[in-house]
Parts: C-alpha cells; structure tokens; sequence
C-alpha cells in the first residue's frame, strides 16, 4: 500500500493549510488550540468563512454545496484544519443532521434547511441519548404520537450538547411502541422555541455549560419535519454515526497540542534544567508521540480503504481511530498538567476576574479545565468499551 501523497494532493494540502492560517483569525484558532471554550460567536465566525468558500460541507452531495472531493483530499482538509486550530465546522450541523436530510429528507425539507445548516444559520442539537439510553440507544423512550397533521412529543432527552445556543434539535423518537425496539424509531426535526421545550444546564466537573437536559411537555411538531418514512430513524441514525470517519481521531488537533506542548516544556524548568530534558517527562512525551504517529497511519490506512465503504456504511476501523484517538486526546491533556505541575491549582473559574496576578504561565489557566473536560471524549459518540466491543466483533471476528 503507497501512503505517500502525489503532487496535486500536496499542493491541494499547501492552498488548505494557507487558507486556514490566513483566513480565519488568530484569537479563534489559538483559542481552540489551548483547549479553552468556544464562544457560539467564535464559531458561527469561523464556519461562515469555510462556508464562503464552499468549504464548511465538502462531503455533502455536490448540489447542496459539496466538492466532490477524493478521500485524500477530506482528510488532508481535516488534518489541516485541525492542525492550524480552526474549529471544525459545528458537527451536528454539517457531519449529523445535514447529510441525514440530504439523503433522506423531502425537497421541501433541503430547500428549507440544507443551505442555513451549512451556513450555521441555524444552531442544531443532538436528542439522541436519554437517562437510560445512551450505549443501548434502541431503548429510547420519548415518545411522539400521531395527532392529525402534527406528532405530539414527550419525554427527555440528555447530555444534549450546547441546546442552549440550539435553534433546532433533531430527535430520535419512539413512533412505535410494540414492535423490536430499533424498528419503532422515527427522525425529527423540533423547532426549539416550540411551546413545551425547556433546556436545563449540567454544569461539568470543569465548571463549564456544555451539555444539557432537554424535556418536551405536549409539544407539537408538524407532520411535516419527520424525516424520510416513520419508523425508519433506526437506519438514518446508523448512517449518521458512519459519517463519522477519520476525522474523529482529531489526530491533527493532537499533532498541534503536543507542538505545544514540547515549546512549554522547552521554558519551564524542573530542578535546573528544562522539563524537556528531564528523562522521565521526554520518555512520556515520546511515546506519546510514537503512539500519534502510529495514529497517523492508521488514518491513512482508513483512507486508502475507503473506496470499501460508501454509502454511509461505517468501517469498523473508525472505532480504532475513534479509541486510539481519544486515548490520545487525553494523553496529551495529561503532558500539559505535567508541564504547569503546581500552577494549575489557583486557576480561576472561567470568567472571573481578580486583581491579583495569577502568578503562573499562562498556558497553566487552561490546563486543568482542559484535562477534565477531555473525559468526555472516551464516553461520547460511543464509548471506549462500545468501541472496543465493534472491534472485538467486527474486526477480530469474536
Ligand atoms: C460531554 C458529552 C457530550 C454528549 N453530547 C451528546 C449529544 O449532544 N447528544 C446526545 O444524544 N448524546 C450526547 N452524549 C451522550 C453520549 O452519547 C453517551 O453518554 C454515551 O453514549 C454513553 O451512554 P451513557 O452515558 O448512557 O452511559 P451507559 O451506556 O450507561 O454506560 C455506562 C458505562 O458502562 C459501559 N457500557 C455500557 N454498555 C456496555 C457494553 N455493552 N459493554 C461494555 N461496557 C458497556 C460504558 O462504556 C460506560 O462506561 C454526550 C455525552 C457526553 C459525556
């Protein structure tokens, strides 16, 4: 197998890492690279320049914005863009919800949401997992029920990320009660100002809003807004989680952290040396970064596989990429406690202000919310032990 890329695909990677450097501010990007929280303005900002060069949803179909572009050039277009520290356009926007409707939903429904997705002029939210729903999703329980032109929605969905900046949730549903549970599952679209919809905050252990309780209390949805056929969401949600490719080892981010993380480590001393030189933390850092490479190619390897796997079915080496990539994410939030070693102690929760100085570097403020908040990623989008389980079944043959 040739891993190396042709000239086309490396000056295709030049113009990508050009115009994410360029075009999109400093403040954002460097923000993102230090692991601190997005504001919705930061990344409304950032999607709406990608989306002014048709490059917020490339892997659309071509007539709702797409390029048609080779699976190289995606994943050049991920790496770079993770690598220069651009937000990725918002997920559930342009990788969940979107390609959902462009393969399944009515004309009317692409007409209407399909260009505001791209453009982020609408905010949407995943209503998919549930107090007791997450791993087996299939057991899901809110319920919408058939009332004439309209479906009556009640139950409650959970860990709905950033719903409090949502427009627009996309739910799955249960339409029918009595048959196997995946094949009673429907699709649709809630408008969030809609009478009966309240968001409650969960407060993370870094202190940050991030996720939410989300209830629906009789509320009324246009018959209209289900997506594709009723009782069909089951195989819509499978094609929207295989969606999810390379990108989701977020190894570029990682690449860029650990750059990072060697400049730091090369100005804070430990004893009288550098960290750098200190042969425990280089021997960490090291793996670290052997195991990133190894990552790398493993994305590679995906890449040139990828012809296998079209329509939306998921390769199960994306649970590889998804585990070893997560492990990866925290490794590295791991190195930069090490780095800041006693400053991350007086950090000051987001936001407030003191007229003392910190005290310490910095990068030190960021690192111990960052290191917390990275838990998340070995339990969301399926977590570690599911992934393990796919890989065990799908790829090991147990
Ligand atoms: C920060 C964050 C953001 C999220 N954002 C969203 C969102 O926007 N929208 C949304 O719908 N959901 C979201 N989720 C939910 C996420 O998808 C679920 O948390 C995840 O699927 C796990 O489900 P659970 O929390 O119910 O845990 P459970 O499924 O109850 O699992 C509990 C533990 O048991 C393990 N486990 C469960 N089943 C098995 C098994 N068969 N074999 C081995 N181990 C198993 C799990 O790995 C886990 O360690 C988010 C979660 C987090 C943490």
């Amino acid at each position: 197998m040739d891993l190396r890329f042709t000239a086309d695909e490396i000056a295709f990677r030049d113009a990508a890492r050009r115009f994410f450097r360029t075009a999109v501010p400093e403040a954002i990007r460097r923000k993102n690279l230090a692991g601190e929280h997005l504001d919705k303005a930061d990344i409304v900002t950032s999607q709406r320049i990608l989306n002014a060069r048709g490059w917020a949803v490339p892997h659309w179909p071509r007539a709702w914005g797409g390029q048609d572009w080779s699976p190289v050039q995606l994943y050049l277009y991920q790496d770079e863009m993770q690598q220069a520290g651009v937000p990725a356009p918002l997920s559930f926007n342009t990788t969940m919800v979107g390609p959902v409707i462009a393969a399944f939903g009515s004309d009317e429904q692409k007409r209407k949401f399909l260009p505001r997705i791209a453009n982020l002029d609408d905010w949407w939210c995943q209503g998919f997992s549930e107090p007791g729903a997450g791993s087996d999703l299939a057991g899901l329980r809110t319920r919408a029920v058939r009332d004439g032109e309209t479906w009556v929605v009640n139950g409650q969905k959970t860990w709905t990320t950033l719903a409090q900046y949502a427009d627009w949730i996309f739910l799955l549903v249960r339409t029918d009660p009595v048959v196997k549970k995946q094949q009673g599952i429907s699709f649709i679209l809630v408008d969030m100002t809609t009478p009966g919809v309240s968001v409650r905050p969960i407060i993370t252990i870094d202190g940050a809003h991030e996720v939410n309780e989300v209830f629906f209390d009789d509320v009324v949805v246009p018959a209209g807004n289900l997506v594709g056929e009723v009782n069909k969401g089951w195989d819509y949600a499978k094609f929207l989680l295989g969606n999810e490719r390379t990108g989701i080892a977020r190894a570029g981010e990682s690449k860029a952290r650990l750059k990072r993380i060697r400049e730091l480590a090369a100005l804070e001393f430990a004893g009288a040396r550098p960290l750098l030189e200190d042969p425990i933390f280089a021997r960490r850092l090291a793996a670290v970064e052997i195991e990133l490479k190894a990552l790398e190619l493993t994305q590679l390897r995906v890449v040139a596989d990828e012809r296998k796997y079209g329509d939306g079915k998921a390769n199960p080496a994306s649970s590889i990429l998804k585990l070893k990539g997560s492990e990866l994410q925290q490794a590295c939030t791991e190195l930069l406690m090490e780095v800041a070693g006693p400053w991350v102690l007086p950090r000051r929760p987001e936001g407030e202000r003191r007229n003392e100085p910190h005290g310490g570097p910095d990068f030190a403020d960021q690192a111990a919310p960052a290191y917390f908040n990275m838990r998340k990623v070995s339990i969301y989008a399926g977590s570690n032990e599911i992934q393990r389980n796919i890989i065990a079944k799908a790829i090991l043959g147990f």
